[in-house]
């Protein structure tokens, strides 16, 4: 029995035909990890889908009406880059419950998965990027309705910049935030690498939003998170596991949240059809038992979604998204003392 929830539903599934995006990856982690052993069936919650009203705490009235009514304009539909259906809707609302449902077990159980989510390129009035609605933002933004928080901290670890996260939260500054911004230097590496870290030079959110990403690939247009961190083609794992480990530690000198949504894209791997970087399996579970041991550390709940996954093998999306499990059960379960 794992210490925590792991949220899944077969109707997780994208009805998206052949795609680059292997929508069949959710089930096939389900099954890896139920015959593996690293979970047994009662490990596993089935979500709800999202009511309209959590989806219009983050996306405009008239994008979710069009969605509701097959009224996408053929270039909203392209910009998606999958092919709308009311069959795709409903999973796109049902990936939103479940991150809903995932953030509500983490604030009970100190972490939870979702085996799916992390819709990051979604924006309050268009997706994107394969992402038709913000699971994430959905789940934060019903959390703070709820009063079970106040302040949340993305994390994403997706090869891609998370555009739609920082658009959605960059709108909701408040004048009177007390707390102080970071500044540039904070991420930057002691041997003066070309590597930039930036900081929104602006007021605090009640969300901080930190993005781990190729500087070289989608979206071109990077709008600015709280703390972006621009990487390299190519860059390897230790070199990466440095950037996690400094960023984290930069946002949480200046942010104190009261969640953690830890967006644990696969797609940093080293054969990635759709990523430049150069990480490997074992990196990629490094990286999230870091992000982990973090928040445990710190007593922070942690919510992860999983966002994008394109390897040349299938299995090894597989096994990186399954590692993450694997990852939490080892940091959760060990003795309360950081390792
Ligand atoms: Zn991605």
């Amino acid at each position: 029995m794992l210490p925590f929830k792991l949220v899944y539903s077969d109707a997780y599934y994208l009805p998206i035909g052949a795609h680059v995006f292997p929508a069949e990856k959710y089930r096939r982690i389900r099954d890896r990890l139920l015959t593996s052993g690293v979970a047994g069936a009662g490990d596993f919650l089935e979500p709800q889908p999202a009511s309209d009203q959590d989806i219009l705490l983050v996306h405009t009235p008239e994008y979710v009406q069009k969605l509701r009514t097959g009224t996408l304009s053929p270039h909203e539909e392209m910009e998606m880059e999958i092919p709308y259906s009311r069959d795709l809707v409903e999973a796109f609302w049902l990936a939103a419950g479940g991150s809903i449902l995932a953030a509500r077990q983490a604030l009970q159980d100190g972490v939870s998965i979702s085996l799916g989510g992390g819709f990051h390129h979604a924006f309050p009035d268009h997706g994107e990027g394969f992402c038709m609605i913000h699971d994430v933002a959905v789940a934060i933004r019903r959390m703070q309705r709820d009063e079970k928080i106040r302040t949340a901290m993305t994390v994403d670890c997706d090869v891609h910049q998370g555009n739609g996260t920082a658009v959605i939260f960059a709108g909701a500054q408040t004048a009177n935030s007390p707390l102080p911004s970071v500044s540039s230097s904070a991420v930057r590496r002691h041997d003066g690498s070309r590597i930039a870290g930036k900081q929104r030079e602006t007021l605090a959110s009640d969300v901080f939003t930190i993005s781990l990403h190729q500087h070289n690939n989608y979206p071109l247009w990077k709008p600015p998170s709280s703390i972006d961190v621009d990487l390299p083609d190519g860059i390897e794992d230790e070199d990466y596991l440095a950037w996690v480990d400094n960023a984290l530690s930069s946002g949480l000198r200046h942010f104190a949240p009261d969640l953690i949504c830890y967006i644990a894209g696969a797609d940093p791997y080293r054969y990635d059809q759709l990523g430049g970087l150069s990480l490997t399996i074992e990196g990629l579970k490094q990286r999230d038992e870091l992000v982990f041991r973090v928040a445990r550390t710190r007593g922070i709940p942690v919510m992860v979604t999983y966002a994008g996954g394109y390897a040349q093998n299938v299995e090894d999306t597989v096994t990186i998204h399954s590692n993450t499990v694997i990852a939490a059960k080892e940091i959760f379960s060990a003795a309360a003392t950081p390792r």
